[in-house]
């Protein structure tokens, strides 16, 4: 067996796995808009979906996707140990350790991730209505906060960009 690794691995299976547990990446684009449009009116999709890209090449947002869905997927497969198998496949109330990983996502821009985080987590726009669907069978226990925390860390970078270039005079776009 092959246990060498590097980076180029992990972002690949990153984007291939959030593809394969339907996750498009316009949608998390469509969350960054939802949660900022208010804030900044000229704000573009293109300019939300680059802030998604850019939050989902960080290393420690790859580790933490990775890990919470592989563990949804293992729930889906009955692989899981009890009681750790009927708490991700029935997606625990009070479990938290699905909040937990993604926060390591919600972090990477500081913590204004949090207001946004807690609010989309609330309300579930978009794809996080359909994430949070039960059918009986898929388990987005830790997909949906993962979903939820790239778009609150890409709302984050964002608002960083616009302070840094309002204090500076520039327009942001770059
Ligand atoms: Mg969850």
């Amino acid at each position: 067996m092959d246990y060498s690794l590097d980076s180029g691995k992990v972002a690949e299976a990153t984007e291939r796995l959030l593809r394969q547990r339907g996750v498009d990446k316009r949608e998390i684009g469509e969350l960054v808009l939802f949660l900022q449009r208010d804030y900044y009116p000229e704000l573009t999709i293109e300019e939300c979906l680059e802030s998604v890209e850019r939050v989902l090449s960080k290393r420690e947002v790859q580790n933490a996707i990775l890990t919470g869905i592989q563990l949804d997927m293992l729930a889906e497969e009955g692989k899981l140990l009890p009681p750790l198998q009927e708490i991700v496949f029935n997606d625990e109330g009070l479990y938290g350790c699905d909040e937990v990983l993604s926060l390591a996502i919600v972090n990477v821009y500081g913590s204004i991730g949090y207001t946004n985080f807690g609010y989309i987590d609330k309300t579930k726009p978009g794809i996080l209505k359909r994430l949070n669907e039960k059918n009986g069978k898929d388990v987005h226990t830790f997909l949906d906060d993962i979903v939820g925390a790239l778009a609150a860390a890409a709302s984050s970078r964002i608002a960083h960009r616009k302070q840094a270039a309002k204090e500076s005079g520039t327009s942001g776009m770059d």
